[in-house]
């Protein structure tokens, strides 16, 4: 990949000079397909820089991070590209998120900014109003100051417009970070994962070689932007000068509405997390030979069920099929797997793959060596991807990013949980999960979140969180076993009202079942196959998810 070319010299590459390079080579193409908007790569190179020069009159410096959180949009991607071109690094948050969880994320990033829109003031509103740390600048890019805002906005669109256009020159290397991903942590704090220029550019480079994205695609944006995914699907769109169209948020459990997306928007591209693509196949939306400009589907996240791609294969047999496997700490994705004809059998498992470039899957045992082909083991990854760990968080990065003791070169290898095994063809097999970290609905949830803001809450007096296999939608459904304290008169619908107030709506168990005391194992912890069983027999005998089984306590 040649540099990015500013007024005919050649500078350092960081992922914002994609865009510059487009609005150099072709600024009227679109960039951004969103409802009836059209924004041309010239209009995002402008209005990025308009912003990255208010970002820096309010303060903002190379290294820092400016939070947003703002809904789907062609202004948030712009504000995206707008902090990076201020040399500081984004942390997406998302609009849906508790008070108390964006408080931890904001305590755990120190922002210098924060950026919202209608969407999201409100809740920062709230947050900032209370919050203990430095207060950070807070801008909006819609027009006017919003109303919905308790607290005064430092600057609103018709500042950023008064602003110059002119290009930024960057003083970030491809080293530096670009943005924070939170991801769910196990102790009940937010993990944020530091994603560099480089791992992203290397990661986008090879989508482009091997997927052959290029000017003329429709490239969907499905994932929520505080979702890894969307990153490929943005940058890889404005790298290969593509258009980006994003998908509303609120298609996602209207399958019809989402098949006929793809179909008025002639995307040539899809990808998502594999729950978008069961619903379609469970509501058969997808038309015989349909979507005829689409090329290649790709998923990623969690496994895709044989059933799902069969359908899925059948009723669109001129488009490449791709897995992609990959955890946030290796950026976006670390294999591929391009199924070469459609299973013959609903039992049949798909392999995520091989290392795409610059990246390697080792699957080790307890000391850290290569397993035998065909053993269990738990995978690693190596290479181009690596995060340099999560942001200001040494023990937890430690504790997973570790030294490959094979290697005479010091190198790191990311420990990503996962069971796996690799054939005799070096392909790769993913077994599940090593811990409770689970995904449902394309959300990665680390159990013990769950498990630590329900210890938090005064009229229990235990409380446990399993999961259990669905096969549906969600693919997990989340369970809670709980202890009312001595003599509360509470209920489920209670408990579950005060969990809302710390975690994210799609962390709230489904199933919940009282109990008296909760089963323990000989040596005295909470018997957690015991308690999955009970949730299956009261799930699938269809008895009140509240009702206490006599037997369980
Ligand atoms: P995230 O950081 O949200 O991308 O979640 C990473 C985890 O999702 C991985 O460690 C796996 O457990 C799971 N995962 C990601 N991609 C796949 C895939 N293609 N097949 C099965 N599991 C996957």
């Amino acid at each position: 990949m040649k540099g990015a070319v500013m007024k005919g010299a050649v500078m350092k590459q960081l992922i914002q000079h994609w865009v510059t390079r487009q609005a150099e080579q072709r600024p009227d193409a679109a960039a951004i397909v969103w409802k009836n908007v059209r924004v041309t790569y010239r209009e995002l190179e402008e209005h990025s820089n308009r912003l990255a020069a208010v970002l820096k009159r309010q303060g903002a410096v190379r290294g820092d991070r400016i939070a947003f959180c703002m809904a789907k949009s062609p202004e948030a991607i712009t504000a995206m590209l707008g902090v990076l071109k201020a040399d500081c690094m984004y942390v997406p948050v998302d609009v849906e998120c508790p008070a108390s969880r964006v408080e931890k994320i904001l305590t755990a990033c120190e922002p210098a900014g924060v950026l919202v829109d209608a969407s999201g003031a409100r809740l920062m509103g709230d947050v900032l109003r209370s919050f203990a740390g430095p207060r950070p600048f807070l801008g909006t890019l819609e027009e006017m100051p919003l109303k919905e805002n308790v607290l005064a906005t430092d600057f609103c669109g018709t500042d950023i417009a008064a602003e110059s256009s002119a290009p930024h020159v960057c003083e970030n290397d491809a080293s530096d970070g670009a943005h924070i991903l939170f991801t769910s942590g196990s102790t009940g704090t937010p993990k944020g994962v530091v994603v560099t220029h480089s791992s992203v550019i290397t990661y986008i480079n090879w989508t482009l070689r091997y997927f052959g994205i290029d000017e003329t695609d429709r490239v969907s944006g499905h994932a929520p932007l505080h979702f890894d995914l969307s990153t490929q699907d943005i940058y890889g769109a404005f790298a290969a000068g593509a258009e980006l169209h994003p998908v509303p948020p609120e298609y996602n459990l209207l399958p019809r509405k989402l098949a006929a997306f793809i179909q008025d928007h002639r995307l040539t591209q899809w990808f998502s997390v594999p729950s978008v693509l069961n619903y379609l196949c469970r509501f058969d939306a997808v038309p015989e030979n349909g979507f005829p400009h689409l090329r290649r589907l790709m998923w990623c996240g969690e496994v895709l069920p044989t059933p799902t791609l069969i359908y899925l294969m059948q009723k669109l047999p001129s488009v490449q099929f791709t897995n992609l496997y990959g955890p946030t700490e290796a950026t976006i994705a670390s294999s591929f797997y391009t199924v070469p004809e459609c299973p013959a059998s609903e039992t049949e498992s798909i392999p995520i793959g091989t290392a795409c470039d610059g990246e390697e899957l080792l699957v080790l045992d307890e000391q850290r060596l290569p397993v035998g082909p065909g053993e269990i083991g738990d995978l690693y990854i190596a290479g181009a991807g690596l995060s340099p760990g999560y942001w200001r968080d040494p023990e937890k990065t430690a504790s997973v990013f570790l030294p490959d003791p094979r290697s005479i070169e010091p190198r790191r290898i990311y420990r990503t949980g996962d069971l796996a095994r690799m054939d005799e063809e070096g392909r790769v097999w993913f077994l599940g999960r090593a811990d409770t970290q689970i995904k449902s609905r394309g959300y990665r949830i680390e159990l013990g979140e769950i498990e630590t803001a329900l210890h938090a809450i005064d009229v229990l007096e235990e409380s446990a969180v399993v999961a259990i296999e669905t096969g549906g939608f969600e693919n997990m459904a989340i369970c809670c076993a709980w202890v009312p304290a001595g003599g509360a008169d509470i209920n489920a619908a209670d408990v579950r009202t005060r969990l809302a107030e710390s975690v994210p709506r799609y962390m709230l168990p489904r199933h919940w079942l009282q109990f008296d005391r909760l089963p323990k194992n000989a040596n005295g912890k909470i018997d957690r196959p015991r308690l999955k069983a009970d949730f299956r027999e009261a799930f699938l005998s269809q008895k009140s998810g509240t009702a206490v089984p006599g037997a369980a306590t």
